[in-house]
């Protein structure tokens, strides 16, 4: 593949990082997207503030992980990997943390989340979702999303945030951005429906909802600098 090609992607991986940024998908710290260009894979790169990134900070990967430039990968490389291997259909994945659809994801049982469309966009872009339970970020994610992403086009992952897969970047971005609309919409139309309750709030998302105490020491000590 041409290097004007490659040039071109990486553009366009940072100018999407920086509208992620600015849409309150990402913060500083979280979020990475990949790009499939023939053999290589282009992402974006470990430990940078992600609003600030240029295309020579993007990592160029094999297929099978190994570093092709001096660019430190993003830790969810392992995720992104599986997804390119076994759809190749799929030429580009955006994680980010879209807030309404991590809050719908969790407070609503699956079959509700994944089957309720709102609007006409909905219905037609948001592709196959699929919810999967809390796992840790990179290797321990890909296992269990090798499992189901045959058959699913956004995987949302309790807790964290939302892999949304893609022909092109453009197809990505529209998936998680109407998916995250959407979200926002069942997250309003229940509370202006049935109401909100603080302290009931409190109970239940400290008892069932937030990470136990042994993942936080645990992601403390993968993540510390
Ligand atoms: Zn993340």
């Amino acid at each position: 593949m041409a290097g004007t090609n490659i040039d071109y992607l990486k553009r366009r991986i940072v100018d999407t990082m920086s509208v992620l940024y600015d849409r309150g998908y990402l913060s500083s710290v979280g979020g990475n997207i990949s790009y499939r260009a023939g053999e290589i894979i282009l992402i974006t790169p470990s430990g940078k503030t992600k609003f600030l990134i240029t295309p020579d900070d993007i990592a160029e990967v094999s297929l099978d992980g190994k570093a092709l430039n001096k660019v430190k990968p993003s830790s969810e490389l392992p995720v992104h990997l599986v997804i390119y291997k076994s759809r190749g259909d799929v030429n580009c994945v955006i994680h980010a943390h879209p807030v309404f659809t991590i809050i719908a994801s969790m407070m609503f049982n699956e079959s509700f989340f994944q089957g309720t469309k709102i609007t006409p966009e909905s219905a037609v872009y948001t592709g196959r979702v699929k919810v999967i339970s809390y796992r840790s970020p990179g290797q321990e994610a890909a296992e269990e999303i090798e499992k189901i992403i045959g058959h699913s086009d956004i995987i949302v992952v309790k807790n964290h945030g939302v892999f949304s897969t893609g022909r092109d970047i453009d197809e990505a971005l529209a998936r998680l951005e109407v998916l995250e609309e959407n979200s926002k919409l069942i997250y309003y139309l229940s509370l202006m429906s049935v109401g909100f309750d603080a302290s009931l709030a409190q109970k239940v998302i400290s008892e069932k909802y937030a990470l136990p105490g042994e993942e936080v020491d645990k992601l403390l000590k993968i993540y510390k600098k």
